[in-house]
């Protein structure tokens, strides 16, 4: 048997926790008992609480009916639970709180509801921020440190995502293969930083020249890039290529040791493909890569574009 003294001192631990006690009827869905911590949490008078359709009217609108529906069928059941919802302050503002809630039962029906709200709003601040932290670090993850293009693990995922849908549609899908000419010559008369630099330049240049939404431009290595172009064939790709090295050219960028002019140039090896089955996405960047070197070999400075086109080229 519970003595009125303990009665008494049931009722100051439980009003001295952080956790707020409440009580429901069932039957009547009134409240009996709700926690004088309550108004310190959410500024709402103890006596404030007459139903559950305070509760209810109190819950941010973007969550009260899936969290009232949640929690009135669990009752209804007797099944004990949780729910996590923004509660409405005295003041307009929501704080982030918790509901832990017993169903008491007699005779296979469910006869009051007991429970204690948590306010978890430092844990959800938390939350918010680890997951902005962790968005802000995914993306990171997809950058190239130094030129703050898109870097190699974002090329190999949008390729592969680019291909398929070439597949699916039967459009033709295009690579640019970019490389920049004598850049180790560059680096040994300029030194490593200057290259660093120059990198950094070619980059910025070479970013906004493929204007299409889906067009994807990617630092692929070294001083290697890459320049994605769906739903562009052969033609357009090749002018977007020229495109590229003439806007390298125009920057003019002093190379003290170039074969290809006295100022840094690239050369470009171009892909056009219509992805088939059978294909893998890698081979139009094989194919690029051998353009590319076939543009080396012509004398840098210039464009080859994959069959049928064979090779074509231009100088500054
Ligand atoms: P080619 O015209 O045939 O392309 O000759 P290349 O000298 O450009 O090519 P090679 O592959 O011989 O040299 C590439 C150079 O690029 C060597 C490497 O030190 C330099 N490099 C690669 N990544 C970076 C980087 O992040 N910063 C700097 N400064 N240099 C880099
Ligand atoms: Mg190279
Ligand atoms: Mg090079």
């Amino acid at each position: 048997m519970i003595d009125q003294d303990d009665a008494i001192n049931y009722k100051t631990l439980l009003e001295s926790t952080k956790a707020i006690p409440w009580k429901i009827n069932w039957a009547t869905k009134a409240f009996e008992y709700i926690g004088p911590q309550i108004e310190e949490l959410l500024g709402w008078k103890q006596d404030s609480w007459k139903t559950a359709q305070d509760w209810i009217d109190r819950i941010h609108i973007d969550e009260r009916e899936q969290t009232a529906n949640y929690c009135i069928d669990l009752c209804q059941k007797g099944v004990d639970h949780e729910a996590d919802y923004r509660a409405l302050t005295a003041d307009g503002d929501y704080v982030w709180v918790r509901d832990v809630v017993h169903a008491i039962r007699e005779g296979g029906e469910t006869t009051y509801l007991v429970g204690f709200m948590f306010d978890i709003s430092e844990r959800k601040k938390l939350e918010d921020e680890l997951r902005a932290a962790n968005r802000k670090l995914e993306a990171l993850s997809y950058q190239d440190g130094l030129t703050g293009v898109a870097n190699r693990r974002l090329y190999d995922q949008t390729l592969e995502k680019e291909w398929n849908r070439a597949h699916r549609n039967g459009t033709s899908l295009s690579l640019v293969v970019i490389d920049i000419d004598h850049f180790k010559d560059y680096n040994d008369q300029c030194g490593h930083l200057q290259g660093d630099q120059c990198l950094i330049q070619v980059a910025n240049v070479l970013r906004d020249i493929a204007c299409r939404s889906s067009d994807f431009f990617a630092r692929y290595g070294g001083e290697e890039f890459v320049l994605l172009l769906p739903e562009t064939g052969r033609d357009a790709a090749r002018d977007i290529a020229e495109r590229c090295r003439r806007a390298v050219v125009d920057e003019a960028i002093p190379h003290p040791a170039s074969s290809a002019g006295n100022v840094v140039t690239i050369s470009l090896g171009v892909a056009s493909v219509m992805p088939a089955e059978g294909m893998e996405p890698s081979q139009i960047f094989e194919i690029a890569d051998r353009m590319l070197y076939q543009a080396k070999r012509n004398g840098r400075n210039r464009i080859a574009c994959s069959w049928p086109q064979s090779v074509s080229s231009s100088i500054a």
